[in-house]
This record gives structure tokens, sequence and C-alpha cells, in this order.
């Protein structure tokens, strides 16, 4: 496989793309085919860890976005129509081939991604699960009959696939957030028009590849990349489409915000999985050792930065020395920032040069208000070494924002009351974790945490089995699990009268 070779070699990385292996690819997939956009333009993406590019990718507009619906719509006739089994095999054989180009779509996520590969591999298979369960899932996908309040009368209800399906992706699980979504609206019949994000198209349209392997018939999958100048065209000529009936979008809150009120004017089913301000609260009681193994979890995946990611750390005041000195020891054992094709790596990259200067801002910030930097490195391109911060209040801006990237901000406080006013006073509600071994404790805390997620002493939560989604402005919907499959399909009522 190329990219092995060049990875192990000393070989320019863009040479990857000129002897691409079958899963690079640079066109948009379009009603089957692989396809320049129809202005026949262009963006770059890069490597985050070199600035270097990779490849030139389809530079998707409005009239690809016709093309593909239309495309999508038409297939939608006869994909709609197949059983449960056939489109449960399908989704199986995805699921197959997903695992056997496992490692090539991992490197080509380190590539575009800069996660450490071998976190990427982890996705990878994170991402396969999705694919699995929903094959799964395809066969399951149950009606109700209910009493009828008549005796001449049968009552049904059953779940139709609702249509086409919108998918816009976001960067930080450039596999994962797209298996999630297609995987439940293929099991149970709907087409996917899917948009991914401008510095990660490649996955995208690895999976796409892999889809046209496993035998999807045309126009059942569709994968518009567009650069970021691009992208509001491609994404409102999604969301205002009359023929697009569901989109589901992960990704920040401002874009989530945009696409609600757009898709309004075509009243589509809309689910939103957006940003989080997740609060780790570690009690007195916590066992301190594993609440460490918690937040290194929590906080570092992906660098730090998934929606999901711990943000604002909360301690209690007897342990919180001790939970500072054991933390600092853990990030400096365990953190190694570099390259995510060095074995060593823990942290890659942060995603681009904007990434990089929130963390900076929210450092200097907590700097100038007295906040005390307990670890800290240096900042080299994109690569930041991660940050220790202590003694951060409420009025610092990393209470109030994602960070998004390897900087932990430790805060103090006394109560169990106080600790859950402060902690709930966000719009967002995606996940919340806390670390506690007082029973009553702990499902006290758990119900009045304002979050879509609980992590109950754990720092990694997220599964293919379980609802995953917010709550207040983190979202709308809920992926994957028995509920994933809601969010394709539509309840038709059947009322069949004059029964003798
Ligand atoms: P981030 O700031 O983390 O990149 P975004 O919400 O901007 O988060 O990106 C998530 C996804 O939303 C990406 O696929 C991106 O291209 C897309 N996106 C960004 N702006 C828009 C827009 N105006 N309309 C539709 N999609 C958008």
């Amino acid at each position: 496989m190329l990219i092995s070779c060049a990875i192990r070699t000393t070989c320019h990385r863009s040479q990857l793309i000129r002897h691409a292996s079958t899963l690079l690819r640079s066109q948009a997939y379009i009603d089957g085919q692989w396809v320049d956009a129809s202005k026949g333009a262009k963006f770059p993406v890069h490597n985050p860890s070199t600035n270097e590019e990779i490849a030139k990718v389809a530079d998707c507009t409005s009239e690809d976005v016709d093309k593909a619906v239309k495309a999508a719509s038409t297939a939608f006739e006869t994909f709609s129509q197949t059983s449960a089994k056939e489109r449960s095999a399908l989704l199986r054989k995805l699921f197959d081939l997903h695992n056997e180009h496992q490692k090539e779509l991992a490197e080509i996520m380190t590539l575009e991604n800069g996660k450490p590969l071998r976190e990427a591999i982890g996705e990878i298979v994170y991402g396969a699960s999705f694919l699995e369960w929903f094959s799964e899932e395809a066969r399951r996908v149950y009606g109700d009959i209910i009493p009828a309040n008549t005796t001449d009368r049968e009552i049904l209800a059953i779940k139709q696939p609702i249509g086409v399906a919108a998918i816009i992706t976001p960067w930080n699980f450039p596999n994962a957030m797209i298996t999630r979504k297609i995987g439940a609206a293929l099991a149970v019949g709907c087409t996917c028009v899917i948009k991914p994000a401008e510095d990660t198209p490649l996955s995208a349209l690895a999976i796409a590849d892999l889809a046209e392997k496993a035998g999807y018939p045309r126009g059942v999958i569709n994968v518009l990349p567009a650069s970021r100048e691009n992208t509001p065209q491609v994404g409102s000529g999604l969301a205002n489409h009359p023929d697009v009936h569901a989109l589901s979008f992960t990704g920040s809150t401002q874009v989530g915000k945009l696409l609600l009120k757009q898709s309004a004017s075509s009243v589509k089913k809309v689910s939103l999985e957006l940003g989080g301000n997740a609060p780790f609260i570690v009690f007195d009681s916590a066992d301190v050792d594993r609440a460490v193994v918690g937040l290194m979890g929590a906080k570092f995946r992906n660098t730090g930065q998934t929606c999901v990611s711990a943000n604002r750390i909360f301690v209690q005041s007897k342990i919180y020395d001790a939970f500072i000195d054991k933390l600092k020891d853990a990030m400096r054992a365990q953190l190694h920032v570099g390259d995510g094709f060095k074995d060593a790596s823990t942290c890659g990259p942060l995603i681009n040069k904007r990434a990089v200067e929130k963390v900076s801002q929210h450092l200097q910030d907590i700097r100038s208000k007295g906040g005390r930097i307990v670890l800290e490195g240096s900042i080299k391109g994109n690569f930041v070494d991660p940050i220790l911060a202590a003694d951060v209040t409420s009025e610092m801006l990393v209470c109030s924002e994602e960070t998004f990237g390897p900087l932990v901000a430790v805060i103090r406080f006394d109560t169990e009351e106080e600790v859950l006013k402060v902690a709930n006073s966000t719009d967002y509600g995606l996940a919340g974790y806390f670390f506690s071994r007082d029973v009553s404790q702990i499902f006290r805390v758990s119900k009045k945490l304002q979050a879509g997620m609980i992590g109950v002493n754990e720092g990694l939560i997220s599964t293919a089995q379980a609802p995953f989604g917010g709550i207040k402005q983190s979202g709308i919907g809920r992926e994957g699990s028995k509920y994933g499959v809601d969010e394709y399909t539509e309840i038709k009522y059947i009322c069949l009268g004059g029964l003798a």
C-alpha cells in the first residue's frame, strides 16, 4: 500500500496522491460516478502537521447539490423499497470492507487530520462499529398495532424512510461522524448526500469508494466536498432543497443554528450535534487516581478537539492539591506531542492556525486574570504542548467557550450545590462527567447535571450502543443506539376501517 511506503521512507507526502491507492479520491461522488465539480474548481487539502498540500479536491457548488439531490431522489424510489434484510446485508458488506481497509483509512485520516495513527485506527474501529450496529438494527425498525377506538377498525403505525438525507460533518472525526449518520440512514432505506468538512474530505471520499465496492446502487450515497468559500452555498443548497427531507449536522452551534433556520423553509427533520462545554467534576469522595485516568481520556483524546472533551474541570477543596499533582505527573509522563505518523506521538497537531490561536487566547486570558499556570510548553506551528492551568475562575473565557485544544482548566469548589449551579450555568449541555464514590450523590448529580450524556467515574463514554446527543443549545436528536434510526424515519398511521 502506497501510503505506508511513503510513510516508512522519506518520500514527500504529496507523492501519496500521485500514486494514489484506490481509496484516495479527489473527485466528487455523484450518482455513482467520480466527477469534477460542475465549475471544474478544486481546493487544496493540507496536512496539519506540515502544512504541506496533500491533495486538490473537487470544489462543489449549488449546481452539484442539485445533481446530487436529483440522483439521491431517484435512487430513493428503489432503495426505499428494498427489504430490511437486503439493506442489512449491504451495510454488513460495507462494514467488512471498512475493516479490511482499516489501515489505509487510518493513514488517510492521519494525513489530513493529524491525529496519531494509533488514535486514527481507534476511530476507524469506532466508525465501523456504527456500520455493524446499524446493519443489525436495520431488521428491527418495528412499528405498532394500536388498540383501536372502534371494533371495526385496526390501527397500525409503521416506520418508513424519510427520503433524501443531507449529512454535514466536521473534521475532528472525519470517519465516524459519517458512519454514525449514514449507518442509520442506509439501514432504514434513505439515500444520502454528504458534505464533509473542508479540512478532511479524503476520509469521506474513501468511505464512498468502499460503498461503491460494497455494491450500493448509484445515487444512494453522494459526496460533495467543498472549500470553506463554497461551503455556505452547498450548505444552504441542501438545507433549503425541497427534495431533501432530513438534515443531520455535527459541528459548531453557530452553523447548526443557521442550518436549522434554513431548513425551516422546507420543514425538514433536523438533527444537530453541536458544541459542548463539558463539566468534569471530581468530588472529595472520588477515587482520585481513577479521576486522573478519566480526565486524561476525556481531555486529551484527539488533542482535546472533540465536542465531548472535558472543558471545565471542577475539583473539590480537600483533594484539589493532590489531584493537580497527580494530573501534572500523568500529563508529563503520558503526553507526547508530535507528527501523527511517529509511533511515540500521543497528541498530534491542532487542525489549523485558527485552532492554535483560540488555545493561545484562552491561555493569555487565564494568565491575565490571575490563573496559575502549572504546566506549559511551547507552541510551534500547529503543535501545542499540553497546558495545565489551576485556580481558574468563572469569569475567564475558558469557562464560557469550548477551548478545543490541550488546555486543562481547573476550578476549585467547596459544595455539591455550588458546583452544580456553576456547571449548569451554560447554554450547552452535551456531555458531563463526575467522579464520586457516594451512591446517593451519584444518583443526585446524574439527574441534576444538565447534559445529554453523563459519564460517572468514566471519561470515555461514546459507543454505538448508547444514544449520543445533547440538550439545550448542544443539539437536537440522538445518534447511534436504537434511537438513531428515528432521525431518518417517519411514522405513518394506517387506519383499516369497515372490518366485519
Ligand atoms: P468548525 O468551526 O469546528 O470547523 P463548523 O461548524 O464550521 O465547525 O464545521 C462543521 C461542518 O459545517 C463542516 O463540514 C463545515 O464545512 C460546515 N459548514 C461551515 N459553515 C457552513 C455553512 N455556512 N453552511 C453549511 N455548512 C457549513
